[in-house]
């Protein structure tokens, strides 16, 4: 191999082939500074890096054949500082970014690696990961080893990094160590939208969305799934054993069986051992799950949950992300990851974490009916959040056709229900439902009443009223009064939904485990922000918001 620091002719050849670049202002080509690079193949020969003191960068490749010939081929593999420059224009979100994360305190957030260790070498500074990482999230480039990449080709990544080119386990390792510190950034970023004005108005939409997680479907078992497949596996046995014992007939008694029967047999008795090794496998799957707190095991991401889906059959393992956003400009408040499949218990906590986010001493929140449980409505009504939800209808009577309990009105002043009939149910008896302290309301008249067969099939009509029931109908009162509430609320909560699943494309998180993902989700969230908040109000007032 040749080297072209002790080669007249091969500097003289690549001095005339680097000069016919075109770089934006060249001045005449000083003398180059070679150094080796090392191997990149069997057949590509030795790269060289020929620098110039103006930090234009080219890459010389030898190979023998060139070698020969005195050639060589010369390509300029890093740009020039002021190309960088011009790569990223001064009004684009990068710039966002980039201002956002300089205003950082980020020791104070929690960030690993601002101060070096007194030994060994010292960790990237967050700040460049940190902006690499929201670059992806802004541009649907998650994976680290995607993002190593795009570290080392990509201009507005060695603009924002500083040309900083980690590899993808450090790039990682940063996601994996820092997940509570890059959520308070999130956080900071909700805080610098509401000094903006842009959360002026105290009203947030509640909604939850599955998320799918890492885990595949085949790789998560319930004790259902378990004995699907075990049913399956004992129907597949015996179609073997019947195969076999058909096998063998086809063999006249006293005579050797033919090639063709062996075959048959052996691939038959191979599938069979198959089976046999799979009905331990789930044997063991069963006594974990059994054991296993929810009675559901997931082998790849052992915080997912099989999760039902919105779609008539359908579910997922997933995790369930809830989101608090806000109804002017559709910016997310507030959000948390769940492993649980329902939101019903999810209303108070959200609804809480989006107030103090807000720094609001009142709150509307509007959410669906998936969210209807009275214990939840009081306590947010002990916060100080007004919540406007329609009530599901879960009567068995009413689906059996007969009267429900909306068809009996309250009436306060008396403490009584009028019935469909007229007549007044008044209070008899306090019982407990669950935990929960239930008043029973009846009439003697229903042993006479014309109307009985619509509306029970037992002696009297009971109706149970909750000691905080009053808190319910002011949720239902509210929805009453502004029918448009649940328009809002679709709109509202559906447009980030719909943006941050079209951003993770088919796969929706990469990291496994719940604070991982929680990690992953406060990123996208960051990334939502960001971009709404540029195409709301551009970049200049963003960037004066930052520096103020
Ligand atoms: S059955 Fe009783 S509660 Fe029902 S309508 Fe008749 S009187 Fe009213």
């Amino acid at each position: 191999m040749r080297d072209p620091t002790n080669d007249r002719t091969l500097r003289a050849q690549l001095n005339r082939r680097a000069r016919g670049f075109d770089f934006p202002g060249d001045r005449p080509l000083p003398a180059f500074v070679f150094e080796k690079l090392g191997p990149l193949g069997p057949t590509a020969g030795f790269y060289w890096l020929v620098s110039r003191p103006d930090a234009a960068l080219f890459a010389v490749s030898f190979d023998q054949e060139r070698a020969r010939r005195h050639s060589c081929r010369v390509r300029p593999v890093v740009a020039p500082r002021f190309a960088l420059r011009r790569a990223v224009p001064a009004q684009c979100i990068l710039q966002g970014c980039a201002w956002l994360v300089d205003a950082l305190e980020l020791r104070d957030l929690g960030f690993g690696g601002v101060d070096p260790a007194a030994t060994g070498r010292p960790a990237y500074h967050p700040s460049p990961m940190l902006k690499l990482y929201i670059y992806g999230y802004l541009n649907r480039v998650q994976s680290s080893r995607r993002l190593e990449r795009e570290a080392g080709r990509n201009l507005e990544v060695m603009w924002l990094t500083g040309r900083l080119a980690p590899d993808h386990k450090t790039i990682a390792d940063f996601r994996k160590d820092n997940g509570s510190a890059i959520k308070k950034v999130c956080a900071r970023f909700v805080e610098l939208c509401r000094k903006m004005g842009l959360l002026a108005k105290a009203s947030v939409a509640i909604d939850g969305s599955k998320f799918k997680a890492v885990n595949s479907r085949d790789n998560n078992f319930t004790q259902g799934k378990i004995q699907r497949r075990q049913k399956q596996i004992e129907e597949s046995v015996a179609r073997y054993m019947s195969q076999l014992d058909t096998a063998d007939r086809q063999t006249v008694a006293g005579e050797e069986p033919s090639e063709t029967v062996l075959l048959t047999k052996t691939r038959l008795k191979e599938k069979l051992a198959k089976l046999e090794e799979e009905v331990k496998r789930l044997a063991a799957i069963e006594k974990a799950l059994l054991a296993s707190p929810d009675k559901q095991i997931s082998l790849t991401d052992p915080d997912c949950r099989s999760m039902a889906t919105s779609g008539r059959g359908s579910g997922m393992v997933a995790y369930n992300v809830q989101s608090a956003v806000d109804t002017t400009n559709h910016l997310i408040v507030a959000h948390e990851v769940t492993n649980v499949g329902t939101d019903r218990s999810q209303l108070a906590t959200m609804a809480q974490a989006a107030k103090a986010a807000l720094r609001s001493d009142n709150l509307d929140v509007v959410a669906d009916r998936g969210y209807f449980k009275g214990e939840e409505i009081l306590a947010c009504e002990q916060a100080g959040v007004a919540v406007t939800l329609p009530k599901p209808q879960t009567s068995g009577a009413k689906s059996a056709g007969r009267f429900g309990k909306p068809d009996f009105v309250y009436l306060a002043k008396d403490d009584v229900y009028r019935c469909p009939a007229g007549e007044k149910l008044a209070h008899h008896f306090t019982a407990d439902d669950d935990g929960q302290k239930m008043r029973i309301y009846l009439t003697k008249a229903c042993r006479t009443c014309p109307l009985k067969g619509q509306c029970t099939t037992a002696n009297e009509r009971r109706i149970k009223r909750w000691e905080h029931e009053h808190v319910v109908e002011a949720a239902q009162t509210r929805l009453d009064q502004n029918p448009q509430a649940m328009r809002v609320r679709r709109e509202t909560v559906e447009h980030p939904f719909g943006t941050l699943k079209m951003r993770m494309g088919a796969t929706h998180f990469l990291m496994k485990t719940l604070p991982k993902v929680a990690t992953e989700m406060a990123l996208h969230v960051l990334a939502y922000n960001l971009t709404r908040v540029m195409n709301i109000v551009g970049i200049k007032p963003l960037l004066a918001a930052i520096r103020a």
